[in-house]
């Protein structure tokens, strides 16, 4: 099939030529002529599978004719983390060169003003995390009455990072007679009942099912002791007898981890860059760049910071973790073997892992080939509880320990990334006193999750003088 047969604009094909696309991914060619006869589409597909262009494209040639109101948005994008939202963004301004289409992007870490005066001119397309479009809601600034077309994107997320009642809250302010798009990776029991509720007798377009999402991929396990600077070695070693490696994210599960393998392998001397939610937007920003630019060939990211970036062409996924979600493996080892190419994922497994590996192999329904020794042939022993309260040891006694012992403290290391924050209550409605204010700056704080402020490793120095107390004479 080729984009001609599809039903999208001259406008549209010229940039789609001018982009190098040749056909249609698989869910372009299914969900396109759809969206453009005007149906809801539920689509089942995960990043990778070129599932935005299968909703830019069309919405461009949509809006072709009409023209925007102040403060009234013609179409609406939601999206979880400021960098989808952006690179959304980025598929408009692509895709849409040849049209004088007005796009505008409400993100968190951003200034308020700048996005107010491109909402009060009107805008064609708005790309949004859920956060920050309440606080412009909320603020007066803007009405979604004349939303045509709404996308949902990567539902299944929204739904770990506790979006879900904001969306519920952000759907209803849209006109029933709205144009519904929806997409997730996966379809848990939750966002099956949100896609019955917000659609209206959808198309179904599903993609690359997470278990045929690996073909391309070669997957290994490989055992490990548990303790960070075994795991941290047997990853080095990996790494340098990996075949055809180009680039590679390595996947942690906890950002703090991610910081401190980081560190690891530059004083190993490996080329690497590192995306956490302690980090700020610019610093992401660059480590990104520079991974995507080729200056660095190593990413370790945590799971919600690197979920849905458009990164092409990663060779190698080294999980450093079992990610605790099944899902989570699938969106980590889809990042390789993209578009049909072959890729290499590898996943250290230590005791104690063995439960979640099983519930990945039942998700994607193959056992994971091991590359070398069983945990159980290796002999690595299970981590025991210490004496006290409950702390971990090391498991493998023999081990030298190159590196410097972690100093910070085990609870906070355990909390998974993106869960950092307590799942909020659904939003309450408008004006309804003062908690309804707290919420709003907690919805800031977490507009993307991982945004949850900390200062890490680091203590600042005022925290460390010695409190003066003046007492009266
Ligand atoms: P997505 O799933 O939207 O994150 O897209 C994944 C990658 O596929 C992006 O780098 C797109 O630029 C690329 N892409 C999208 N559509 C096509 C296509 N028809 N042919 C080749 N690459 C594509």
């Amino acid at each position: 099939m080729s984009f001609d047969e599809l039903g999208l604009s001259d406008k549209v094909l010229q940039a789609v030529t001018a982009s190098g696309y040749t056909q249609p991914t698989p869910i372009q060619a299914q969900a396109i002529p759809h969206v453009l006869s005007r149906r809801d589409v539920l689509g089942i597909a995960q990043t990778g599978t070129g599932k935005t262009a299968a909703f830019t494209l069309p919405m461009l040639t949509l809006l072709e004719t009409g023209r925007a109101r102040a403060r009234m948005p013609r179409t609406l994008i939601l999206e979880p983390t400021r960098e989808l939202a952006a690179q959304v963004e980025e598929n408009f301004v692509k895709y849409g060169v040849n049209h004088k289409l007005s796009v505008a992007l409400l993100i968190g870490g951003v200034s308020f003003a700048d996005q107010d005066m491109k909402i009060t001119r009107g805008v064609d397309v708005l790309i949004a995390t859920p956060g920050r479009l309440l606080d412009h809601f909320e603020r007066g600034k803007l009405l979604l009455t004349g939303v045509e077309l709404l996308v949902i994107d990567e539902a299944d997320r929204m739904l770990d990072m506790g979006f879900i009642p904001d969306i519920e809250r952000i759907v209803k302010l849209t006109p029933f007679t709205r144009q519904t798009l929806f997409f997730s990776a996966t379809m848990p029991p939750e966002i099956q009942r949100l896609s019955d509720k917000f659609l209206s007798n959808p198309v179904k377009v599903e993609v690359a099912r997470p278990a045929s999402a690996a073909q391309t991929i070669t997957q290994r396990l490989v055992a490990t002791g548990h303790e960070p600077a075994a795991k941290r070695e047997t990853l080095r070693e990996l790494i340098r007898e990996a075949v055809d490696l180009q680039n590679a994210i390595i996947f942690c599960n906890r950002k703090r981890d991610v910081a401190v393998l980081h560190r690891s392998l530059l004083r190993h001397k490996f080329n690497a860059v590192a995306l956490h939610g302690d980090m700020d937007q610019r610093a992401r920003m660059i480590a990104l760049d520079a991974f995507r630019t080729g200056e660095s060939k190593i990413l370790v990211a945590s799971d919600v910071a690197a979920r849905g970036l458009d990164i092409p062409a990663v060779s190698h996924v080294f999980n450093y973790d079992v990610p605790h979600h099944a899902e989570d493996y699938v969106h980590r080892i889809g990042r390789t073997g993209r578009a049909g190419r072959s890729g290499a994922a590898f996943t250290l497994v230590a005791p104690g892992d063995e439960k979640s590996l099983s519930a990945i192999e039942k998700l994607i329904g193959v056992d994971v080939p091991w590359q070398g020794q069983t945990v159980r042939e290796a002999g690595f022993e299970p981590e025991r509880p210490a004496r006290g309260r409950g702390r971990r040891t090391g498991g493998r006694p023999a081990e030298p320990q190159p590196e410097r012992a972690e100093t910070t403290s085990r609870r906070r290391e355990e909390r998974p990334e993106g869960r950092e924050t307590p799942r909020r209550e659904p939003a309450a409605p408008r004006g309804a006193g003062k908690g309804e204010g707290r919420r709003r700056e907690r919805d800031r704080e977490r507009d993307d999750s991982f945004e949850t402020p900390s200062f890490g490793d680091h203590i600042p120095a005022f925290l460390l003088r010695p409190a003066v107390i003046k007492t009266k004479k």
